[in-house]
């Protein structure tokens, strides 16, 4: 078992104040693989201590220089892979080829986005021909507070930190508990690739201690947050005291809208794509709105698709889906398929219980309803296991009204050959993403939501300036510009 009790501040790891033991608990197995400590009030305030330290040096760090360093980080990533995606999969049960392949790799994919969309950022804006002598600069906003959640570990820590470092902030990274050894790595990362001490720090801890003592510490400027809808709003009014920024990206409840015109695969790429990283992902496309015409074989097909999918521990090779992260979550999953079944939806592959030939680790059968209406508890709530809910429609009208129908708008999905209809469609979802025909988003792009799946943006430009204020100079002198930059 690894011992790792000690936190990333100011360029050092160094012991907790008062040391408080937390396992990390390999979710395959359900054997402990880890010790950490879970820090407290001394152990925030000295890691936003060095932040706030170290800012008046990055923030005037030139921004090539800052861009050099950040870059660095994936020379480390790329000698150091594999134990990385070990320690993903170890401690959050991510297939290890998934976790290769798929998670692992989201650092350097949005850190080399984040380099090309920072060499366009203008720091200095002319408000244009009536203000000649009027100007908006761009700045760091100043010490943030980083708290992520442990489904798709690095990926949170890639859009939070790598943009909050390029921008000029310095910042202090609270991971999940459940999954901190990734989050470790990436420290050793930035210590081995020249961070300046300060600039990125790191105390693991629960959100009731570091996670609340991040969002209402006067020195913080600004959290930004990844996780579950109930936390984002606890974080909201932790930091309203504070008036600090609050970034926000929450829970999901996707719709998938297939229609009888859809791609031969639509089907088994719409349950593979349910089923990935154990259905645990805000994203994830769990209602499927199939419209009457192809209803019957579309359950048939997903049923069998489901039912083929390998369940299998994190550490073998090849392609299956893994277990869920912990106990709790286990049983709130075995809780919502109970629900589906007591509620009268019909289930056509998986259900309750442990997966045959298992009798350790938290894994649950690829469970697919059929059936389900809405307003049933399956249909309205963020499960965040392998489980899909069917939903047959007859009009566009009507799948538009049931995809739009939940406090939730991340991503939705739709399945059509019609290019009328899926641009038509993209505009009446309402989410802050919609991909069609299982097109991924763009290098570039963002990720972020509306309504209570959170506000923020993050990815690319949009990333980026989310770590900028904007301050309004009049009488600024252009000729001067290229010093501040
Ligand atoms: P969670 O909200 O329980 O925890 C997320 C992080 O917040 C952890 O670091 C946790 O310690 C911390 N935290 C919890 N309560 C807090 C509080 N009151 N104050 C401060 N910090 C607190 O979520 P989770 O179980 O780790 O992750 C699953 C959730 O995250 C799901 O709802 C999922 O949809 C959501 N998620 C959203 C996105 C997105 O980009 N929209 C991405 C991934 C996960």
């Amino acid at each position: 078992m690894l011992t790792k009790r000690d936190f990333y501040i100011n360029g050092h790891w160094v012991a907790p104040a008062t040391p408080r033991d937390y396992q990390v608990i390999n979710p395959s197995n359900e054997e402990p693989c880890a010790v950490i400590s879970l820090g407290d009030q001394a152990d925030t305030d000295a890691a936003v201590a060095a932040a706030k330290a170290a800012l008046p040096g990055w923030s005037a760090t030139p921004p090539k220089e800052r861009a050099r360093l950040v870059a660095a980080i994936l020379d480390q990533y790329n000698a150091r892979l594999q134990e990385f995606a070990e320690a993903i999969s170890m401690e959050m049960g991510a297939p290890i080829d998934f976790a290769l392949e798929e998670q692992a790799p989201c650092l350097p994919w949005h850190t080399q986005n984040f380099l090309k969309a920072f060499e366009h950022l203008e720091w200095v804006r002319p408000l244009g021909p009536q203000a000649p002598g009027s100007a908006v600069v761009m700045e760091p906003i100043g010490v943030v507070g980083l708290i992520t959640p442990w489904n798709w570990p690095v990926n949170q820590i890639a859009l939070k930190a790598i943009p909050a470092m390029l921008a000029g902030c310095t910042c202090v990274l609270k991971p999940s508990e459940e999954s901190p050894l990734n989050a470790m790595l990436f420290a050793e990362f930035c210590h081995d690739a020249g961070i300046p001490p300060g600039v990125f720090n790191l105390v693991n801890g629960d959100g009731a201690g570091v996670g609340s003592q991040l969002s209402t510490h006067p020195d913080v400027e600004m959290i930004s947050f990844t996780g579950s809808t109930r936390a984002g709003k606890a974080i909201s009014k932790a930091a309203a005291e504070t008036l600090k920024r609050v970034t926000l990206e929450l829970g999901g409840k996707g719709a998938n809208l297939l229609f009888a015109d859809a791609r031969a695969d639509a089907v088994e790429w719409s349950v593979r794509r349910m089923m990935e990283n154990t259905g645990q992902s805000c994203n994830a496309p769990s209602r499927l709105l199939v419209e009457r015409s192809v209803y019957d074989q579309t359950v048939a097909k997903a049923a069998e698709v489901a039912s083929s999918i390998p369940v299998g521990p994190a550490h073998e090779t090849g392609p299956h889906v893994g277990p869920v992260v912990n106990k709790r979550q286990w049983e709130q999953i075995q809780g919502y398929i109970q629900k589906g079944i007591d509620e009268g939806a019909r289930l056509v592959a998986g259900g309750p219980g442990l997966p045959e030939g298992f009798n350790r680790g938290f894994y649950v059968k690829p469970t697919v309803f059929a059936d389900v209406k809405p307003g049933m508890t399956i249909e309205r709530e963020e499960i965040f296991g392998p489980v899909l809910a069917i939903i047959p429609f007859e009009t566009e009208e009507e799948a538009v009204r049931i995809a739009n129908d939940t406090p939730y708008g991340l991503t939705n999905y739709v399945q059509s050959s019609d290019r009328v209809r899926t641009n038509r469609l993209g505009h009446a979802l309402k989410a802050g993403m919609v991909e069609m025909n299982g097109e991924s988003r763009g290098a570039g792009s963002f990720f972020g939501g509306v309504k209570q799946s959170g506000r923020a943006r993050e990815g690319g430009i949009w990333g980026l300036e989310e770590f900028l204020e904007a301050k309004s100079i009049s009488g600024y002198d252009f000729a001067g510009k290229d010093a501040a930059e």
